[in-house]
């Protein structure tokens, strides 16, 4: 298995990497390789073959965007970044996806911490 070049995202569909990577109860992971700043620089998912298009979103969720797992909110879509989400769309929750547009609409990037969060008012505690 090659690893993939700087700024280059790999997507391995194998039940075995899935399992050997991932755990045993996993059908996909995201591995991210971070340069000092925090940036993401690369990124490989390993994802079981025939996993649902929702997990491979929540993977490059994870490798290309630097998402975290959210939690649900009651009465509003199940989040695609939920861990174990069933969610069955193929793309980030129309809240997720203006989460991200927030963070790069105020100017955060890779290596942001949680008081420059706070400092945007992104986050409040
Ligand atoms: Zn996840």
């Amino acid at each position: 298995m090659t690893p993939p070049n700087v700024g280059e995202l790999m997507v391995f569909p194998s039940a075995a990497d899935v399992t050997r990577l991932c755990g045993t109860n996993a059908i996909g992971c995201a591995q991210m390789n971070l340069s000092a700043a925090g940036v993401i620089e690369r990124a490989s998912v390993f994802i079981y073959p025939y996993a649902p298009m929702d997990v491979i979103t929540h993977e490059i969720g994870h490798a290309v965007l630097g998402l975290r797992h959210v939690q649900a909110v009651s009465g509003l879509p199940v989040p695609i970044m939920l861990f174990r989400s069933q969610n069955s769309d193929r793309l980030l929750t129309a809240l997720e996806q203006e989460a991200v547009r927030q963070v790069y609409r105020r100017g955060l990037r890779g290596g942001a911490d949680r008081g420059d969060f706070m400092a945007k008012n992104l986050i409040v505690r």
